[in-house]
């Protein structure tokens, strides 16, 4: 039997299997965790292309 919980970031159901937990404790996508990550470190490295100078 597998529980599903509503991602804390789109609101969306997840698989508690297979959910990230948060900072804050709340089960969250593994998708949205990284990108929750991601938005909170603008400057990560090699983190999609970069404009031509
Ligand atoms: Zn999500």
């Amino acid at each position: 039997m597998s529980i599903s919980v509503l991602c804390e970031l789109c609101k969306k159901p997840v698989l508690l299997e297979k959910a990230r937990i948060n900072e804050l404790g709340k089960a969250v996508h593994e998708q949205c965790y990284v990108r929750a990550i991601r938005a909170s470190k603008p400057m990560g490295p090699a983190d999609g292309p970069k404009p031509r100078v």
